[in-house]
This record gives structure tokens, C-alpha cells and sequence, in this order.
């Protein structure tokens, strides 16, 4: 039994407020066992979980994997370049041939939007979604707003920009969901050619000038450009679109408040964001780092039905 709402996380727009709360809850709990000298609980010690990730993956693997170990599950990890997918066998056969293993959770991360709502129509174990295409990334706006509440406090009120490519990113959308959901006002930010032509209906503001954007927001949150997912192309150059969308040190400076800048990494330095802003003390890339790890250990535990002590 799971003490969400749901038995499986595949988004944040199929989870509640109260689920959210439950997890930050939670995820702080975990916070205090992860800076422990002794970082480890036994809480999933009867529980095996399988890793399965179609696309590469680096930060948020090596989170899931650190989260399982902390909470003692046994953990066996499976990625596209190894696996049998290549040689054409079907997905749910991939899962269910890991299943047959006797394993009860299965985190993914699948190139396909909708893959994983497609898996737990038909499989018995808990899924989590680590990603699907552009998407959703529930994970990761969950350890976003839980690292912007440690710095901010509630968000209810707060103005959040989301800067860059929206069109490409499952970071932008599973992050509307969850600061709207605890009542912060979400703007996004880019060239309109990063942008999805009916972004506004989520119930979010549209901008195309960064400066501006940066006197409106309390945070930024500065999107990775994915080159990987544009087949076209969206601007002229990396150089132009720097020049446009990325902030530097001297921006800020010119604020009259001080601002939160987040980035959900990998970053591009010099493209998003320079590296004098990612190292300043006004970003707090590394403790989003460091609060994935509390986050996803909340979510498993309590998908895995775990009490919370
Ligand atoms: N790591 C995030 C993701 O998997 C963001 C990014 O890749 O830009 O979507």
C-alpha cells in the first residue's frame, strides 16, 4: 500500500498537494539521515529495485541509485546500450522479463512521452518516472521546489521564471505543474521559437525579455538549451542565444533584490548561465544536487508503502 494518493509517480500532474507535502516531509526527515556519518537507513531492505533507463543519464541515476542504497534496497540498474530493446524486443517484455526477477519497483527513464503510464496499465510494480522525453521529470521539480522552499520558505505568492527551452523540456512542464500547485505565480521566458504555441493555456505568463523577467521573479530557473531533441533550428547561434538568454553577473547586479538562480543541470557554462552566476552565492545548483537524493528517497519509501517515523 502506498501512502500516496497513487502507486506509481509517472507526474507531477497525477499527484496532489497533499502528496507533495507528504514528500517534502519526508525528503526532510531524510535530509537529516543523509548528513549523518552513518547515511543509511533500513527502511527498503526487503525491497529490489530496477534502474531502467533508455536514455543516458548521469546526475539523476547516480540520485536514484545513492536514494535506494541509503534506504538498503538491493538494487540492479539496466541501460538501453546493453539491453535487449536493441535487439527489438518490446518494452513490456523488457519490464516484465526484469519483474520475473522478483523485483517490486522499477524507476525509468524512456526517450517515449507516455511510456511509462503505458507500462503500469501492465505491469505489477511500482513505477517511477525518471523522465520521458520532453515530458514530464517528476523527480526533478519536486527536488526543485523542495530546494527553492529551503531557500525562500513557502512558495505560495513567490514569482518563478523558467528560462529557456520550453518547447524541448520535460524540466519546464513537470515544473509548472508543481510550483502552481503550491501557489507560486510561474512565468517562462525565451525565444518564441522555444516556446510551445499554447504554453499560456497551463495558466502561466509568456515573456521574451529576460531583463524584465529578472526584475519580475523572486527565482530563475535557467533551462538547459537540448540540442539533442532539435532537429531544426530554433536560433541563429549558441553565441546569439547567450547574448539574449543567458544570465551573467552584471545582470543581476543591476537588480534592486537578490534573486535565486537554479539550474537543473548539466549546465552549459557560458551558454545559460556564466560560470561566475552558477558559483555565486545566489545559485543553488549544488543543494538541488544534494536535496535529489532526500526527494527520491521520499518518494520510494513512501510508494513503497513505508510509514513515515
Ligand atoms: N537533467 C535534466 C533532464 O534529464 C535536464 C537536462 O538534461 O537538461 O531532463
Amino acid at each position: 500500500m502506498s501512502l500516496l494518493s497513487t502507486k506509481h509517480l509517472l507526474g507531477i500532474n497525477d499527484i496532489t498537494l497533499d502528496d507533495i507535502n507528504l514528500i517534502f516531509k519526508t525528503a526532510d526527515n531524510f535530509m537529516e539521515v543523509i548528513n549523518r556519518p552513518i547515511k543509511k537507513v533500513p527502511s527498503l531492505r526487503d525491497i529490489t529495485i530496477a534502474n531502467v533507463f533508455f536514455e543516458n543519464s548521469t546526475r539523476t541515476k547516480i540520485s536514484f541509485e545513492l536514494a535506494e542504497k541509503r534506504l538498503s534496497a538491493d538494487v540492479v540498474n539496466f541501460s538501453s546500450s546493453s539491453s535487449s530493446v536493441t535487439k527489438g524486443e518490446t518494452l513490456i517484455d523488457t519490464v516484465n522479463n526484469i519483474l520475473a526477477m522478483k523485483v517490486d519497483m522499477v524507476v525509468m527513464r524512456h526517450p517515449a512521452p507516455g511510456a511509462h503510464q503505458f507500462l503500469a496499465r501492465h505491469i505489477d510494480a511500482n513505477i517511477i518516472n525518471a523522465g520521458d522525453g520532453t515530458h514530464e521529470h517528476p523527480t526533478q521539480a519536486l527536488l526543485d521546489a523542495f530546494s527553492l522552499r529551503q531557500k525562500m520558505g513557502d512558495l505560495n505568492g513567490k514569482k518563478i521564471v523558467i528560462v529557456g527551452d520550453i518547447l524541448h523540456s520535460r524540466v519546464a512542464l513537470s515544473n509548472i505543474y508543481c510550483l502552481q500547485r503550491l501557489g507560486a505565480k510561474v512565468r517562462v521566458c525565451g525565444p518564441p521559437t522555444l516556446l510551445p504555441k499554447h504554453i499560456s493555456s497551463l495558466g502561466v505568463e509568456v515573456s521574451h525579455n529576460l531583463k524584465e523577467s529578472l526584475t519580475w521573479c523572486d527565482a530563475a530557473n535557467m533551462l538547459r538549451i537540448q540540442l539533442e531533441r532539435q532537429e531544426d533550428k530554433y536560433f541563429p547561434s549558441l553565441r546569439e542565444y547567450s547574448l539574449q538568454y543567458g544570465v551573467t553577473l552584471p545582470m543581476l547586479e543591476k537588480l534592486d533584490k537578490e534573486i535565486v538562480l537554479m539550474h537543473p543541470g548539466p549546465i552549459n557554462r557560458g551558454v545559460e548561465i556564466t560560470s561566475e552566476v552558477a558559483d555565486s552565492e545566489q545559485s543553488i545548483i549544488l543543494n538541488q544536487v544534494e536535496n535529489g537524493v532526500a526527494i527520491r528517497m521520499a518518494v520510494l519509501y513512501l510508494l513503497a508503502g513505508k510509514a513515515n517515523d
